[in-house]
């Protein structure tokens, strides 16, 4: 059964909007974000996150948790 924790953070001073933890994503629950100059990822659909971990081990400045 899926937990709160199994969801996961992102640190948006880590991120550097690669965008490979969007492509991990196969249930699409991450997408990028711009903010001025910069991206960075945000979990938008937590509610389909299966925990599965794929975007933490895409992740290549361990942004994801
Ligand atoms: S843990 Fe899996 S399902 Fe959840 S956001 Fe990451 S890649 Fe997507
Ligand atoms: S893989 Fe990491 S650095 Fe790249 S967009 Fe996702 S959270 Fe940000």
């Amino acid at each position: 059964m899926r937990q709160p924790n199994d969801i996961p953070e992102i640190d948006p001073k880590r991120c550097t909007g690669c965008g490979r933890c969007v492509a991990a994503c196969r249930e699409h629950c991450i997408t990028l974000e711009v903010s001025g100059y910069r991206k960075y990822a945000l979990l938008v659909l937590p509610q389909h996150c299966t925990g599965c971990g794929a975007c933490v081990d895409a992740c290549p400045v361990r942004a994801l948790s």
